[in-house]
């Protein structure tokens, strides 16, 4: 049958491809330890099930629900982040989608032209560049360096006429750095000066280790500005990965439009869901703390560990998220493998570890290891990585 241009011209998601790809090793009877998935291993917290489940019982979760979630929810949304940001956000600020995924992607085709262009620091997280491109927009990556953070005048080199808009990640996927209040205040005011809007990723912002803090952008002001989204979600905070929960926090004209495109695409967020993650964000936060925690350990041991493998180099500590993003320059060198994907490859192949080529961020040279995965096995994985490289070297 005709595919369409449009379809064509989408790769799959890498980090979904490496996960379905290691879990059918996994059927097969093969002990891989996946750490190419960017999912918390935790069951969703006890009490936000049995939201659902009430949801269910008391015949709530079977209709339709208003395109852009239910009411208490919108308000629910913003007052947290009201609380969180110092923001005198409304419902009507607030757009749930079915997960943040959707937000993105709903933004973008809410926001974007044909041939508007959005600049991504790289490395960025997959989906925005072929979320842009299904706009018919253009990404424009922009270099990074050494930080993996953006500088006003690393943007000022790739403004054009075109560009409508900037990608902002902190607690960033994949390389686990935040910026700071002082880096924040310097990239509004060069949003502010060239018009650009900022759609800001905060979906990390609880996931931040060892003192570190996070600001986000849109906390820089007390009203919303003009030119600024928010994206969030239920995924990462209370592992709610498969209930597909995310919003977009926006000035009200653009959730309008946002909205009536929902009604035409998704119709509403799954209704059991938008129960579920109501409970999460009015309910008792310690399960967030106990998952959190448990993150930190796991950076804390995972860290020196991988950053002592031969040629793994990882000059900043990652200070969020869940994942590590070593420079493999030097592993490539003393193995004399010829690619980054083929040392991913040849990992998954002979030493059982799922990892995801940087390239799928656009960064060669690199590695993201999740440590979304218990103790024992980051451990079990680091000793097969140190195995495999001195079989190689
Ligand atoms: N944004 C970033 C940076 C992510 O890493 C992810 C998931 O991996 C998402 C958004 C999407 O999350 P979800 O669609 O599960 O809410």
């Amino acid at each position: 049958m005709h595919l369409s241009k449009r379809s064509l011209q989408i790769q799959p998601s890498a980090t979904m491809k490496t996960s379905a790809q290691a879990k059918q090793m996994i059927a097969d009877g093969i002990d891989v330890i996946n750490l190419g998935i960017g999912e918390p291993d935790f069951e969703t917290p006890r009490v936000i099930e049995d939201a659902a489940i009430n949801a269910i019982n008391t015949g709530k979760a079977s209709f339709y629900t208003p395109a852009a979630g239910l009411m208490p929810l919108r308000q629910a949304v913003a007052d947290t982040t009201n609380t969180a940001y110092g923001l005198d956000l409304t419902a009507t600020n607030v757009a749930v989608t079915t997960g943040a995924k959707m937000a993105l992607y709903a933004t973008f085709q809410t926001i974007l032209d044909p041939g508007d262009e959005v600049l991504l620091p790289d490395p960025y997280w997959v989906s925005y560049s072929e979320q842009i491109k299904l706009a018919d927009g253009v990404s424009v990556p922009v270099a990074t360096g050494e930080t993996f953070k953006v500088t006003p005048a690393q943007l000022d080199e790739k403004l054009t006429a075109k560009t409508r808009a900037l990608v902002l990640n902190s607690p960033q996927n994949p390389t686990g750095v935040i910026y700071d209040k002082a880096e924040l205040i310097a990239l509004k005011a060069w949003a502010d000066a060239n018009d650009v809007i900022v759609v800001t990723d905060d979906i990390y912002g609880k996931l931040t280790y060892n003192g570190a803090t996070f600001t986000s952008i849109a906390q820089l002001d007390d009203h919303l500005s003009d030119n600024l989204i928010v994206i969030n979600g239920a995924s990462k905070t209370y592992s709610m990965t498969g209930w597909r929960m995310g919003y977009v926090i926006a000035p009200d004209s653009v959730i309008k439009q946002l909205s009536a495109l929902l009604s035409h695409a998704t119709g509403n967020p799954t209704a059991v869901s938008q129960y579920a993650f109501l409970a999460a964000l009015q309910g008792d936060q310690s399960a967030v703390e106990k998952m959190h925690d448990a993150f930190e350990e796991r950076l804390n041991t995972i860290y020196p560990l991988a950053n002592a493998l031969p040629g793994f180099n990882m000059a900043v500590k990652p200070q969020g998220a869940f994942y590590l993003f070593p420079d493999i320059s030097e592993a490539l060198k003393l193995t004399g493998i010829q690619s980054t994907a083929e040392f991913v490859a040849r990992i998954l192949d002979e030493a059982h570890v799922a990892l995801v080529d940087g390239n799928a961020f656009g960064v060669d040279n690199h590695l993201r290891i999740s440590y979304a995965t218990d103790l024992a096995s980051l451990k079990k994985a680091v000793d097969r990585l140190s195995k495999f490289m001195n079989q190689n070297i």
